[in-house]
């Protein structure tokens, strides 16, 4: 006999994260897009992700994150913020901010922006031109960043960290500082995409890790409401897994350059998943109802331990793509938790990885892009 439907899904996400391209004029090894990029003919037109907004809004989304790749190679951007304005759409542009000239900066607040997260591989020239693949490009966020502050944007530094700019962490919260950043998040790399593929050239070793944590520490107590700083550990290391995306299909929905829309940017490993797309069906039928995104919800499909772990509701037993990823099984407990009888095979790895020299980057590449 058949399993019974499963109940439409009531919770509307929080947020939408609008992978409005996969175009990036930046190159970081430790991007989590996909190794197989979307190019730019199979991008979605305006006029849907407009459409997009108008069903997410109707849904209950009240956040929208502009991501990409860097969504302002997008000329459409500014009508993409109006709508999202019209609509009551709190408004988030994630940029690397090398491409944006202060006008086009005026014109997106002027359609609505309500807030700018930029992104800085290194605090100092030569380590962000080599990380990012992409000369001059220090001076080029740092000018973005001043004129993010003159307009009164609300801003957030990110600063994706590994070994080799993390002994640099007390200079980004300066940065931070002298930017006038509202908040800080110090991200350690996480191992997805064109990251994973670069995992030996990134990967930090453990008392690099431990310095980080103190310094993450000593600023929050040093600086208190000044700068807001969130800091995401490397799974490798941790003790539990994180939450992944607050959990499958319960907060967040992603839609990608061409229209899929999946639980979390990285969803697409799972073999076996079906991810709808914005063309054929609706939003909301999408997110309470379609297969992809019941696959992980409640608890029925998990294995032991997570399934008679107390912690089952707070982390969800971790990222169903890293059990992919790492396993072989998404079902998996998330090896990051020293619960799984493969954690420390993958601690193992990781500490070897971190102990070797770095291999050379390899570039996360679509096509050339026009700086
Ligand atoms: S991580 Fe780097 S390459 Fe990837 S989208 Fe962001 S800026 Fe572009
Ligand atoms: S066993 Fe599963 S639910 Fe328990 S802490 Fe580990 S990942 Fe989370």
């Amino acid at each position: 006999m058949s399993a019974p439907a499963r109940e439409p899904w009531r919770e509307p996400p929080i947020g939408l994260l609008a992978e409005l391209t996969h175009r990036c004029p930046l190159a970081c090894p430790y991007c989590s897009n996909p190794l197989e990029l979307t190019r730019r003919e199979r991008e979605l037109p305006t006029a849907s992700w407009e459409r997009v907004l108008e069903e997410a809004a109707e849904l209950g989304v009240l956040q929208l994150h502009l991501s990409g790749g860097e969504p302002t190679l997008r000329s459409d951007l500014e009508a993409i913020v109006a709508r999202a304005r019209a609509l009551e759409l709190y408004s988030n542009l994630i940029t690397a901010g090398v491409g944006v000239s202060e006008r086009r900066l005026e014109a997106l607040a002027e359609a609505g922006l309500d807030h700018v997260q930029l992104s800085v591989q290194d605090v100092d020239a030569e380590g962000c031109d080599r990380i990012g693949g992409f000369e001059g490009s220090l001076a080029r966020k740092l000018a973005f960043a001043k004129a993010v502050r003159r307009l009164g944007l609300p801003l957030t530094l990110n600063a994706v960290v590994h070994r080799h700019n993390l002994d640099r962490l007390e200079r980004f919260v300066e940065l931070a500082l002298e930017l006038g950043a509202d908040r800080l998040e110090v991200a350690h790399v996480q191992y997805y995409g064109w990251a994973l593929a670069n995992r030996a050239a990134l990967m930090p070793t453990r008392s690099q890790l431990d310095r980080s944590v103190a310094v993450v520490k000593a600023a929050r107590e040093r600086l208190g409401d000044r700068l807001l700083i969130d800091f995401v550990v490397p799974d490798y290391y941790a003790t539990h897994p994180k939450p992944c995306a607050s959990g499958w299909g319960r907060a967040v929905i992603v839609v990608a350059p061409d229209g899929r829309v999946l639980p979390c940017h990285a969803a697409h490993v799972i073999p076996g998943l079906v991810f709808p797309n914005v063309e054929e069906k609706p939003l909301r039928w999408i997110w309470q109802e379609s297969p992809a995104f019941q696959r992980f919800r409640g608890f029925d499909w998990m294995q032991e331990p997570c399934r008679s772990c107390a912690r089952r509701e707070i982390d969800f037993g971790g990222c169903r793509c890293q059990a992919m990823q790492l396993l072989g099984d998404p079902e998996a407990t998330d090896p990051a938790c020293t619960l799984s009888p493969e954690h420390a095979r993958i601690m193992a790895l990781a500490e070897a990885e971190a102990a070797a020299p770095p291999p050379a980057f390899r570039y996360r590449r679509l096509e050339p892009v026009p700086a």
